[in-house]
């Protein structure tokens, strides 16, 4: 078979990582990869929202399935437009991809399907929301309906700092086009954890859970980035919470679905607040988190090219789906700076110091050929804020730990960070 993947970070090195182990894999493309994944594929220099140079490059190298990793391209309607070139592919089509591309779309699901989640209003009229500062009190939640790169939402301590998110968003419209609309929710408490799910029209299977890790510093301090880190499984979850999701969450939305000709068939990441009245959807993503994907796919026993054909062809509950029950930890090397303004191009050193046995994915990396005084050389260069994620396994989440982190102390580049606390299991969380 030969499968073509779609986008360059750490969730696509993963991916294809994990797809390059199957037999029934001859070939894979990457679009446009990265460093690390033209170890394992041949990547094509073509962006991942460059639709049309896709669907054609598809085309002429007879791909027998496309697979998306971010969500721009699946919100352009890429599937639509592989599909129609006579692809097949896995990922949701347009429709479907409101999902995470409409906060409002998923909240009116949600509600319509009684699934839980926080009470909402939307305002398209930025004089109507100044006047609605404080709608369910403070903090405020304020969300861009739009992609905003995991940026757009806010929340407000105060009215003062209300009416400058609402200024910002409507007024200056630093979001674009994807502030036109905003989301006003009820502000959650709780312990926050996410579930992936594979999905194809009459099935939901969830995955191994991860916990990830927002913010930038070491106890949840700073800004919030894409995800600086790992763990699986999450500790959050036991069986009976598992139940309780798949009764109130997974089934209604399976259900919502379908009533609402959502033909979706993909990987659905739902976010969750495990509040005092139980388990709340925060959002819904339409494909694999990074860096989830980076422990959770570490983890999969089974061929992932046998679930994905399955999926796109509605044959998923016919899959047995095995994990091991090994643990997983995935650590994040960063850009200084990061997740505000960084600099690339950065050599990276150390790679080929880490054990066979840990899996480094690349993100934001590059090759480059580099001279200096001593040589020229070929080298592997920073090209991104979140650069690469060291994962290890282990047969303790501390063995998991404690491995990943020693071969992150091989690696270096200039500037680089990491939270140093990633798989520390902290009873607060629980
Ligand atoms: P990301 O891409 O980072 O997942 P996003 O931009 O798609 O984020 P959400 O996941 O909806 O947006 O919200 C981002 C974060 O804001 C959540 O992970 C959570 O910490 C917080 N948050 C969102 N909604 C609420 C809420 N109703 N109550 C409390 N906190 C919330």
């Amino acid at each position: 078979m030969r499968v073509l993947v779609v986008g360059g970070g750490g969730r696509e090195h993963a991916i294809v990582w994990k797809l390059a182990q199957s037999p029934k894999v001859d070939k894979i493309y990457c679009a446009p990869g990265n460093a690390g994944i033209a170890l394992d594929a041949e990547c094509v220099p073509i962006k991942a929202e460059d639709i049309e140079g896709i669907c054609a490059f598809a085309k002429e190298n007879q791909v027998d399935l496309a697979v998306i990793g971010p969500e721009v391209p699946l919100a352009m309607g890429i599937v639509d437009e592989l599909e129609k070139t006579g692809i097949t592919v896995f990922g949701p089509n347009k429709k479907c991809s409101q999902l995470e591309a409409s906060k409002a779309f998923t909240k009116s699901f949600l509600e319509r399907h009684q699934i839980p989640t926080a009470g909402y209003k939307e305002f398209t009229d930025k004089q109507e929301l100044l006047e609605a500062a404080g709608l369910f009190g403070y903090p405020m939640v304020l969300k861009a309906d739009g992609l905003a790169a995991g940026k757009g939402v806010v929340i407000a301590e105060n009215e003062e700092d209300a009416k400058k998110a609402i200024e910002e968003m409507m007024g200056d419209r630093v979001f674009g086009s994807a502030g036109d609309k905003v989301v006003v929710e009820e502000f959650l408490t709780g312990v926050e954890a996410s579930m992936l799910c594979f999905v194809d029209e009459h099935t939901i299977v969830p995955m191994e859970s991860a916990q990830d890790y927002k913010r930038i510093y070491d106890g949840d301090q700073g800004p919030n980035t894409g995800g600086m880190g790992t763990y699986s499984p999450s500790l959050v979850f036991d069986n009976a919470l598992e139940e309780q999701i798949r009764e109130e969450i997974l089934i209604p939305t399976l259900k919502g679905f379908q009533s609402d000709g959502l033909d979706f068939k993909g990987v659905l990441f739902i976010g969750l607040m495990i509040s005092k009245d139980g388990p709340k959807v925060i959002e819904f993503n339409n494909r694999f988190g990074d860096p989830e994907a980076q422990s959770v796919l570490a983890r999969l026993d089974s061929d992932l090219l046998d679930i994905f054909l399955a999926v796109t062809e509605n044959r998923l509950a016919d899959v047995e789906i095995t994990w091991s029950d090994k643990k997983a930890v995935c650590v994040v090397l960063a850009s200084g700076g990061y997740p505000g303004s960084y600099e690339k191009g950065k050599e990276i050193t150390g790679l080929e110091k880490v054990d066979s046995d840990v899996v480094v994915f690349h993100a934001g990396t590059a090759s480059e050929h580099i001279c200096d005084e001593q040589s020229c050389r070929s080298a592997v260069v920073t090209s991104g804020g979140r650069v690469l994620g060291v994962t290890a396994i282990g047969n303790t989440h501390e063995q998991a730990r404690e491995k990943a982190f020693d071969n992150v102390k091989r690696i270096s580049f200039d500037g680089m960070q990491y939270r140093n606390d990633i798989g520390i299991i902290n009873s607060n969380l629980l």
